[in-house]
């Protein structure tokens, strides 16, 4: 090999000719206030327009803007903006628009946005106290709000995931460990269920390696709620087989009806059982900060493991859920780990950082979204749109069941609902695609469909902070009117 030596000139010309090409990437001040005001402006008319805008749009197929090609110049960011607007917040469900009333709705309150946008500037690493030791305190002391708010006790730990199924895999995987599972016992293993499961905990089991556990699903009642009854019975049935029962994964929201599994019973029998208890309130948890969702959710605060989304109940942008873990020592057991290139992050007096907590070691700093809108608006109304969610599923459940046709699934428990229309004559299903249609092509309100009992049914999830009476209005209209043209 030959060792080109260099002269200092040549040192000079390669380095200035690189470093004045690489300086683009680093916008001066004025250009940098060109870009945010063109952004702001771009994200104030998108804001501006949601009132009158679709929460469903179908897709007109692909665009030429978005075809990969990257070019070595600078494209206009105008151009960019056009194309993300016609492209991307065009086509499919929007997010933002109370009228989502599908799936279970997100949030993006602003402040978070403006949150996220901080933390993207300071790019404030938040995986390691000795990186960042305020981002890591504020991260925690958002973990602590939230323990506080369940009720766990001051042993409680946990992380900001980037969202339920992440915190569902890092809590299966906690109880995996906490209980001491060994490969050759998994196929004694049990774990308790019911159907109405979210599909996350099964994804979870399988890349936990766990996919070979029995899996028990406890039959329901009428509400879609464990049957703790059973639930007992079938654990010593287990037990007396010689079978191993470990954990019971009980819903505190389910997504397809909203059901909260009892969990003051469930958690008694996990208690008696010596069984780890987790509980998937995803969708669920937030409501602890109504009256209404508190009287729901009793029983939460006897959790092992607890999976909450941020991005749903605290109406955040996507990108934040959270694991709170009773015994916050088993969650760094499952996650923590030591190499030489952290020595100089080893644990100091402060405690786990979000790194020994987390699958993740590079994060983005999530809690700065999440502190910022809570701290700038204070908790009384995200307490009341909560609870306003409560009362709009209360009073869908109501309207509907006066509307000809229709029957309506369980009293919410939270928001969600499912409901049905039965026509007098012709196809039940056919009847409630074209039913589904109707609304998907008014587009000012997007519901999605689920199975029940194998039955086609309609579904409306009341969750997102933008949707008030008038979106819940302009459902049932749309609904009665569609009921009526399919009966004429
Ligand atoms: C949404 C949801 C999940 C999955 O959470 P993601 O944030 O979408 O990954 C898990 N469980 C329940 C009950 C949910 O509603």
């Amino acid at each position: 090999m030959v060792i080109q030596t260099e002269t200092d000139m040549d040192w000079n010309a390669r380095l200035q000719a690189l470093e004045s090409a690489s300086r683009d990437l680093e916008p001066a001040a004025n250009e940098r206030k060109t870009i945010s005001d063109q952004a702001c402006a771009y994200a104030e008319a998108f804001l501006e327009s949601l009132p009158a805008c679709k929460t469903y749009v179908q897709d007109q197929g692909s665009s030429e803007g978005l075809d990969g090609r990257i070019a070595e110049t600078p494209t206009r960011l105008k151009d960019l903006l056009a194309e993300l607007g016609s492209s991307v917040d065009g086509p499919g469900i929007n997010p933002a628009s109370g009228g989502h009333l599908g799936y279970i709705p997100g949030g993006g309150l602003y402040p978070s946005a403006v949150g996220g946008f901080l933390a993207g500037i300071s790019n404030r690493y938040s995986g390691v106290h000795f990186a960042s030791p305020g981002a890591v305190r504020m991260e925690k002391a958002l973990v602590r709000w939230m323990a506080e708010l369940v009720g766990l006790p001051e042993t409680a730990g946990g992380d900001l995931t980037s969202g339920g199924s992440t915190a569902n895999l890092s809590a299966i995987v906690t109880a995996r460990d906490a209980c001491k599972l060994h490969c050759a016992d998994i196929p004694q293993s049990c774990v308790y269920m019911t159907r109405q499961v979210h599909h996350c905990v099964h994804k979870a089991l399988r890349i936990a390696g766990l996919g070979e556990c029995q899996l028990r699903f406890v039959p329901m009642d009428r509400r879609f709620r464990m049957d703790d009854s059973v639930l007992e019975d079938m654990i010593q049935a287990d037990q007396d087989r010689g079978l191993r029962p470990w954990m019971v994964v009980a819903s505190a929201g389910t997504t397809d009806t909203g059901a909260v599994d009892p969990l003051l019973k469930i958690a008694a029998i996990c208690a008696a059982k010596g069984l780890w208890l987790h509980v998937d309130a995803a969708y669920g948890g937030f409501f602890l900060l109504c009256e209404e969702g508190r009287r729901a959710l009793a029983g939460l605060d006897k959790a092992d493991s607890i999976v909450m989304d941020p991005h749903k109940g605290l109406f955040l942008p996507y990108g934040t859920g959270a694991v709170l873990v009773r015994d916050e020592r088993l969650l760094a057991q499952a996650h923590h780990y030591q190499a030489d290139y952290m020595q100089d992050a080893r644990l100091g007096d402060s405690g786990f950082s979000p790194a020994d907590l987390s699958a993740e070691l590079s994060r983005p700093f999530r809690g700065l979204g999440l502190w910022l809108p809570l701290k700038l608006f204070g908790l009384a109304p995200y307490r009341a749109a909560l609870a306003e969610k409560i009362w709009l599923a209360r009073y869908f459940h109501e309207r509907l069941s006066g509307m000809a046709g229709f029957v309506t699934g369980p009293f919410p428990d939270l928001s969600v609902l499912t409901f049905a229309y039965r026509p007098k004559q012709g196809d039940v299903e056919e009847a409630n695609r074209l039913l589904l249609q109707a609304v998907l092509r008014d587009g000012r309100v997007f519901i999605s469909s689920t199975r029940v009992h194998g039955q086609f049914t309609l579904r409306a999830a009341i969750l997102h902070f933008r949707t008030h009476r008038a979106e819940v209005d302009h459902l049932l209209e749309v609904l009665g009117r569609a009921a009526r043209s399919l009966s004429a």
